[in-house]
């Protein structure tokens, strides 16, 4: 399994590391040229929304990645990640991929939480760490998302179709399990479209 990690800021190295660690193969994407190599599977990782969708759209990656979540590639968003696949960002006009059908507000967590750890029962999992670091809230979801966690009252997961978006951060806790989750929705897809194929 090919991982393509975006690296043009933020937390991907640490992405990288988890996924090379179950056994994955991992690129960084930080050019448009990047994306010739195939690849199974994208990571959005955390760090700076605005400055990360700039970034996509500058070097012409925005629309090619976009028409690729759209057909179908999965993809692990975590915290920024997150942002910029919503369709609807709370008390905001702007929206990027606009790919995951649910609301999510920026920084909702205020100056208090800005940063705060917790444990608590992922999907299929059981209770996982989470890390969450200036985390946006997902204040509402279409039918089409399935909630996977909750924290503190406020929806911390979500999954839609291959599209698995995540407020905190898995990568920084050495808890491999929601990689592995995010490999396994990777392999199905890989498995699915051999059986198109064939
Ligand atoms: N607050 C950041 C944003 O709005 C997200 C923080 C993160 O990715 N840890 O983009």
């Amino acid at each position: 399994m090919r991982i393509a990690v975006l690296a043009l800021q933020g937390a991907f190295i640490e992405h990288e590391k988890m996924l090379a660690s179950l056994g994955a193969e991992c690129f960084e994407i930080r050019a448009l040229s990047d994306l010739n190599r195939p690849f199974d599977g994208l990571v959005l990782p955390g760090g700076e929304s605005t400055v990360q969708g700039r970034l996509l759209k500058d070097l012409g990656l925005f629309e090619p990645l976009k028409a690729k979540i759209e057909a179908g590639l999965p993809v692990l968003a975590t915290c920024a990640g997150m942002i910029l696949l919503s369709e609807k960002l709370s008390g905001d006009q702007t929206v990027w991929f606009g790919t995951l059908p649910c609301t999510v507000k920026r920084n909702a967590y205020g100056r208090q939480l800005a940063s705060f750890h917790s444990e608590d029962e992922f999907k299929g999992l059981g209770r996982v760490p989470m890390t969450f670091i200036r985390a946006p809230a997902v204040q509402s979801v279409k039918p089409e998302c399935q909630v996977l966690a909750v924290t503190r009252g406020i929806i911390s997961a979500v999954r839609c179709e291959n599209q698995l978006a995540l407020a905190f951060h898995p990568e920084l806790d050495g808890d491999p399990r929601v990689h592995r989750y995010f490999l396994g929705m990777v392999q199905k897809a890989q498995n699915g479209a051999l059986k198109m194929a064939s």
